[in-house]
């Protein structure tokens, strides 16, 4: 099932992301993870994509495709071109269409100094032209509502993003933020640059202080006064961060959903009680 089926519905997607399990960590632990996950009936489950793994080794498209085959939920693949040529791409296309797996998130990937970039992709964009020239995959694409890293403004970023949609892509998802102002702000104007596809919400609920403070230096997210206090308040009480993270994560999923946003994309960090708990709060107002 192609993911823009979802958004023609009246109501608000509800969506999980996972990522597959480390190189050294067992493989088994994903699928019990995504089988506690089933049971919260999410519209549909992307799984991320490691640049460190080849494009022989399509790990991501073979958690997507136990997604959408063995477990019957619609799953995406998230999909870099920064790191691979096309020939990479074109094996990794292949797999995925054998698997059954019909969603791609395309994106350029981070530029890693270790992994030197091939020049057959520069930008998210060039990456999903060339999927649409290549066959009949329903294609996301990332977006920034505090304007990505690498872009000089948010107008700027808002133009490059306009390019994904002009390329072909037919749906977004937004970096994690903790400020729902900064995102309607950017939703107005990602509207008014002529972005019309539907734009899913990231949020990432608190696990532990290590990995939040990990993302916002990776993303460059903005920290609310009542998101540091709140850190600041349990930092030294994992269960009681956690506790609070939840509801945080709660609070801006239900403004967000009063303000009639396309969809809610939950980064779950693999972790099912926390999902389990937010899913389970919000079910009854999507
Ligand atoms: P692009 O859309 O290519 O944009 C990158 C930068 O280039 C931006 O600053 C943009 O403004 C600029 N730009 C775009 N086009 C042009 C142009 N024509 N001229 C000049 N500048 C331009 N990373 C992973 O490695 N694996 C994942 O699975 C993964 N999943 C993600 C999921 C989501 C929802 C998000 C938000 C991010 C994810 N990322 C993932 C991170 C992502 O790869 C990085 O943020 C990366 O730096 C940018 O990717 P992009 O696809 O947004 O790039």
């Amino acid at each position: 099932m192609k993911i823009s089926e979802y958004f023609k519905k009246d109501r608000c997607v509800f969506s999980f992301e996972v990522f597959p399990p480390k190189k050294d960590a067992s493989a088994e632990t994903i699928y019990s993870t995504l089988n506690s996950l089933k049971s919260l009936s999410p519209d549909f489950i992307s799984v991320t994509y490691g640049a460190g793994g080849s494009a022989a080794d399509n790990i991501t498209g073979e958690i997507a495709s136990y997604i959408s085959s063995g477990l019957g939920i619609c799953s995406a693949a998230h999909l870099t071109c920064v790191s691979n040529s096309k020939e990479d791409i074109d094996i990794i296309l292949d797999d995925l269409k054998n698997k059954g797996v019909e969603n791609i998130l395309a994106l350029r990937g981070d530029i890693n100094p270790d992994r030197p970039a091939k020049n057959d992709f520069k930008y998210a964009s060039d990456l999903i032209r060339y999927i649409k020239e290549k066959g009949d995959f329903h294609i996301s694409a990332a977006c920034y509502p505090e304007t990505h890293l690498d872009s000089p403004d948010m107008i700027t970023d808002i133009r490059h993003l306009k390019e994904k949609q002009d390329a072909g892509a037919e749906h977004m998802i937004s970096q994690l933020f903790f400020d729902n102002e900064l995102f309607y702000s950017f939703l107005e104007k990602a509207r008014i640059a002529g972005i019309t596809v539907p734009i899913e919400a990231g949020i990432m609920p608190v696990t532990n202080k290590k990995s939040i403070e990990r993302m916002v230096s990776m993303c460059g997210a903005s920290l609310p006064a009542k998101f540091t206090r709140m850190m600041a308040k349990y930092e030294n009480n994992p269960e009681a961060l956690r506790d609070a993270g939840i509801a945080y994560a709660v609070d801006q999923i239900v403004d967000l959903v009063a303000y009639g946003v396309d969809g809610v994309h939950l980064y779950t960090m693999n972790n099912p009680y926390i999902a389990e708990k937010i899913a389970s709060t919000v079910s009854g107002i999507l």
